[in-house]
């Protein structure tokens, strides 16, 4: 089954040291052979175990599997094999410390891919057979030295272990527990199993079939194959191997990166794991929190602006414009309403100082008439509200009649107090008109009901209101209009909209005779606040994010560095590389997104706490993604060098780190 053939092991020094480790070492193996290797210390029994196992590699000479040339193999293929036909059973145990017994045994099957459920099914069934049923969730830590060995001889079974290659198996172990892990051993010989033990003790090369002598790396003695007629093997191989899909890696790199995250929990490992996710957790919480501030001053700024009825903008005709122009008409009423962002238009004609007679009551007030005062799709939030009576119809304007509203001030001026105004008629000039309602009285700035801003006395509240087609025809003639009113869609893209009104006039004109009041203007200093917040936030969450990387990355070498047995026993389980590097990326993935996610719920926490404090905050949904993406946009990128360094540890090497 195994041949060597004139098989070297040449290890060079740095410093140009040769040690030449195994020398022409020529062997042949049979299937189900039980086999003692033993020799003095450094006589590279050690060395010739890795070879065997797909370990390490032969500087030269042949190793056939099977009769196939297996010396020149790469990595990846070497993990195969391991997975695939060895079972390592090490002096120290080398079980995974922050695993339980239960998960460093199926550790072998996670790597070829075997279904979590057939998975579960074997570890039990191994570890209640070697006698740890009782022991499946304890710890190594929690184990005697016999039943952690028992351990990695249930994991050296996983994948099937047809050869089980132990070096110095007992040799930590007292009389009593080395019995035991030699009883399992021989078993497993009997049910088939191949099994190469390295040892010192008499004993155990007594009870083997087999006895090979090193010494200086040379076979110095070899009690031959027994020729007997080879027992069918009477275990289970578990040659199932699957082909672990894209999504199926995902699924096993983030099981391990939670349990990575589990074990960095642990004490002593705290302050690994705490330090990175701090890091972005405060990044994440801080950039949250500046834009969501940033949003919260605009928001802030354009509420109170629209509260007003700021989505409005008002068109005059400009008196120093050009000479031909003489005033608006309707026409500009039309193309300003043709403009995209324009809701509906009103044209407007006033006129100040006009007499208004009621019986024997005769003052002096202001008209205005405009179309459809009161649809409030057609007037800002705080349109005009009316106190009395009702607001003059479209249909009524379409019909020409003769109704009027009075504002607050004008109907104070022409009623006393305990009059009924509704139904009267009053004269405007010499035209009748019906009073159909009274309108609340107005502030020009701030709502009625907050105080903290100055109230102003509107002059609309002098005014009588009269539908724009009645007036036209009966009070102004040929006049043109005084202005129109135009009501926005979007108030933040006033700028923009009197723009292109400008743009229609000039066709229309073919000169700018258009001005413009739009108090939108007064919401440019909340938009430079909050451009500057997002910004500052922004820089500072990045700094932010960027140290606690650079952090994560010495802490995750550091890491890697205090992990290298572990990597190593991972490897000699059947990790191929990609497998231990996908594991440290998916680590720091769970890492990154463990610190976004708390960042997420500081910030939720923090935000009520600002605002009570008077801060507007107004959080929205892609601040939250933003920082999470961030945060796993360059955690996991900053990763891959630790992780590539893993991944091209030598297992050898890696697996003999204290
Ligand atoms: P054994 O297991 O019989 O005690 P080893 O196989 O561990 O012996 O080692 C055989 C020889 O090879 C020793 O002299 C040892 O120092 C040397 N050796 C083993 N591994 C390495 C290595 N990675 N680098 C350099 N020398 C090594
Ligand atoms: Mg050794």
């Amino acid at each position: 089954m195994i041949e060597l053939e004139q098989v070297s092991r040449i290890f060079e020094s740095d410093e140009g040291l040769r040690v030449e480790a195994l020398r022409d070492v020529s062997l042949s193996i049979g299937r189900g052979e039980y086999v003692c290797i033993t020799g003095p210390s450094g006589s590279g029994k050690t060395t010739l175990m890795n070879i065997l196992g797909f370990l390490d590699s032969p500087s030269s000479g042949t190793y056939r599997l099977s009769r196939k040339e297996a010396q020149h193999l790469d990595a990846d293929s070497r993990a195969w094999l391991r997975r695939r036909f060895c079972g390592f059973v090490f002096q120290n145990y080398n079980l995974i410390g922050s695993l339980s017994a239960f998960e460093n045994v199926e550790l072998p099957a996670r790597y070829s891919g075997l279904a979590k459920t057939a998975r579960a099914d074997r570890t039990t069934q191994l570890l209640g057979q070697l006698g740890l049923a009782d022991r499946m969730d304890f710890k190594p830590s929690e184990l005697s030295g016999g039943e952690q060995q028992r351990v990695s001889i249930a994991r050296a079974l996983m994948n099937g272990g047809a050869v089980i290659l132990a070096d110095e198996p007992t040799g930590a172990l007292n009389q009593e527990h080395g019995k035991e892990v030699l009883e399992a051993l021989r078993k497993l010989h009997l049910q088939g199993h191949t099994v190469v033990i390295v040892s010192h003790s008499p004993a155990i090369a007594a009870g083997a079939e087999r006895r090979i002598g090193l010494r200086g790396g040379r076979i110095v003695s070899d009690s031959g194959r027994v020729s007997r007629r080879k027992p069918a093997p009477n275990f289970e191989p578990n040659h199932n191997e699957r082909a672990i899909g894209l999504l199926g890696g995902l699924v096993e790199a983030i099981h391990s990166g939670f349990l990575a995250l589990r074990q960095g929990l642990e004490p002593g490992m705290r302050l690994r794991t705490i330090l990175p996710v701090t890091s972005v957790l405060l990044s994440v919480s801080l950039g949250i929190l500046a834009w969501g501030t940033g949003n919260g001053i605009y928001e802030f700024g354009s509420e109170r602006l629209n509260s007003m009825g700021f989505d409005t903008i008002s068109i005059m005709p400009d008196s120093t414009g050009s000479g031909s122009f003489e005033g608006l008409s309707l026409t500009d009423a039309e193309i300003i309403e043709q403009v995209d962002n324009v809701r509906a238009v009103s044209p407007r004609y006033y006129r100040r100082g006009v007499m208004v007679r009621r019986s024997d009551v005769s003052v002096e007030t202001n008209i205005s008439a405009f179309v459809d005062l009161g649809a409030k799709e057609r007037r800002g939030k705080s349109g005009y509200r009316i106190a009395q009576g009702d607001f003059i119809t479209e249909d009524e304007d379409r019909e020409l009649q003769q109704v009027a509203l009075l504002g607050s001030v004008a109907r104070e001026k022409l009623f006393q107090p305990a009059d009924d105004p509704i139904g009267q008629q009053i004269l405007i000039g010499n035209v009748p008109f019906r009073i159909k309602g009274v309108l609340k009285r107005r502030t020009n700035i701030g709502r009625e009901e907050q105080s903290n801003y100055r109230e102003i006395e509107d002059n609309a509240n002098d005014w009588v209101f009269v539908p724009f087609k009645t007036a036209s025809t009966v009070l102004f003639g040929t006049e043109k209009l005084k202005g129109i009113l135009a009501f926005l869609h979007n108030s933040d893209r006033a700028a923009e909209t009197v723009s292109e009104i400008r743009d229609a006039g000039v066709r229309l004109h073919g000169g700018d005779v258009y001005f413009f009041e739009y108090p939108q203007k007064l919401l440019r200093p909340f938009r430079v606040a909050r451009q500057q917040l997002w910004l500052s936030g922004g820089a500072l969450a990045g700094v932010a994010l960027l140290a606690g990387n650079i952090g994560h990355l010495v802490i995750m070498q550091m890491s890697v560095r205090g992990r290298r047995r572990e990597i190593g026993i991972r490897m000699a389980a059947g990790a191929r590389p990609q497998d231990i590097l996908r594991q440290f990326l998916s680590e720091a993935l769970v890492v990154s997104f463990a610190g976004g996610l708390l960042g997420l719920v500081v910030a939720l926490a923090c935000a009520p706490l600002l605002v009570f404090f008077g801060l507007p905050v107004s959080l929205e949904w892609w601040m939250f993604a933003f920082p999470v993406m961030c945060a796993i946009v360059c955690g996991v990128p900053i990763s891959v060098i630790p992780a590539r360094g893993a991944a091209k540890l030598d297992p050898v090497t890696a697996i003999a780190q204290s």
